[in-house]
């Protein structure tokens, strides 16, 4: 979802393989980040993070479609984020594991 697949080996983590798990994380948004409000919420503590759905996921994910519907003005955070890299590999451990465990996918 976040990095384009190109160059990356069948045995890698590709976006195109996955359920958008990154997107199930919390954004937080900096002051240069151009994202239209309605993406956008409050945690608690007064973050400005992208607003996530009854599931978890952003509310920017295209579920049709399968990407970002914001990917042009996407938050620093997202373009930052590196396909198979450290935190993709956890994200979708922790993910599949959950599954597998029976652990409902959704928030709190
Ligand atoms: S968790 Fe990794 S493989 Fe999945 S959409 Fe995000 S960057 Fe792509
Ligand atoms: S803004 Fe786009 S890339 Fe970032 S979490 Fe939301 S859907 Fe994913």
């Amino acid at each position: 979802m976040r990095e384009h697949a190109r160059g990356m080996s069948r045995s890698a983590h590709l976006c195109s393989d996955c359920d958008a798990v990154c997107c199930r994380l919390t954004v937080v948004l900096q002051p240069e980040d151009r994202v239209p409000e309605r993406f956008t919420a409050r945690t608690r503590a007064g973050l400005h993070v992208m607003a996530r759905d009854e599931q978890g996921w952003c509310v920017a994910v295209d579920a049709a479609r399968m990407c970002c519907s914001i990917y042009d003005t996407r938050p620093g955070v997202c373009r930052r984020f590196v396909m198979a890299g450290p935190y993709c590999r956890a994200s979708r451990a922790e993910y599949s594991a959950q599954a597998a465990r029976g652990i409902p996918l959704a928030l709190e």
